[in-house]
């Protein structure tokens, strides 16, 4: 059997198993399915790479976040999570959501929700109606190595380093939109149990539209514009990623037998 046909013959076998699983145990047998304990012991091919964005619209049902008149944060932040969403998926990255309408979550259910998916960004989206422009916070928690078990409270400290590499590409693309942007370190309970490079992303009124707060956070072209923005720098982010997975490939392939 030349080697193209041992592939094909594996391949399909492979494909065939993982049918099988699938009809007697349902989508979740997939991954099981694909082990090599249950393809007898055959390595599976690497996984592509894979690149998973979860967008946190915070607040939500009881908890309105920021309130004038009309407007609330929640609504604001489930607004900007759908558009960004979409500006994502349209340009093939995978993306989670923790809410889809009106809903009261917990903090755990949202990081519940953020881990399972592990992502390689987490944005919790929020908005302000006082300071100006974006304001990007990465956790405060000081930075530890990667371990075995974590302390969910504190899961972050194993990412907070490639959370300020997030943060940092965030501020570059919503900088060159001509948008005011502000660092900060804070405690954030969702980010903090967080297990992915995860940046609090506060949307603060636009100063220069003369607008009052509220109009200017309403104002679609400034919603497009921050949603632009971020988009962009995840886009970025992905570059980046995906380059470093590339050179570690042709690293490996160099040295090969
Ligand atoms: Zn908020």
């Amino acid at each position: 059997m030349s080697f193209a046909q041992f592939e094909k013959s594996t391949g399909l076998r492979r494909f065939a198993t993982a049918n099988l699983f699938r009809r007697i145990l349902g989508p979740v047998s997939i991954f099981l399915a694909l082990t090599p304990s249950v393809i007898g012991g055959q390595t599976p091919a690497p996984p592509g790479p894979r690149f998973v964005v979860v967008l946190d619209a915070a607040h939500g049902g009881d908890d309105t976040g920021g309130h004038s008149g009309n407007w609330t944060e929640k609504a604001f932040t489930l607004a900007l999570s759908v558009r960004l969403r979409s500006l994502l998926q349209a340009r093939g990255i995978e993306v989670v959501t923790t809410r889809e309408q009106d809903e009261t979550l917990a903090a755990e259910q949202r990081d519940a929700i953020s881990n399972h998916a592990q992502a390689q960004a987490c944005l919790s989206l929020h908005a302000s109606l006082s300071g100006s422009g974006v304001h990007l916070f990465v956790s405060s928690l000081a930075p530890v190595q990667a371990a075995r078990f974590v302390p969910w409270k504190t899961a972050q400290a194993t990412a907070v380093a490639r959370s300020l590499g997030l943060a940092g590409v965030l501020n570059s693309a919503l900088g060159q939109a001509g948008l005011n942007v502000t660092l900060g370190r804070t405690a954030l309970p969702v980010v903090d149990s967080m297990t992915c490079p995860a940046v609090a992303v506060e949307v603060a009124p636009d100063p220069s539209s003369g607008e009052t707060a509220t109009e200017s956070l309403n104002d679609a072209g400034y919603q497009a514009k921050v949603a632009e923005a971020l988009a962009g720098a995840l886009l970025e982010w992905r570059q980046n990623g995906l380059s470093e997975s590339v050179h570690e490939v042709s690293r490996k392939g160099a040295h090969a037998p």
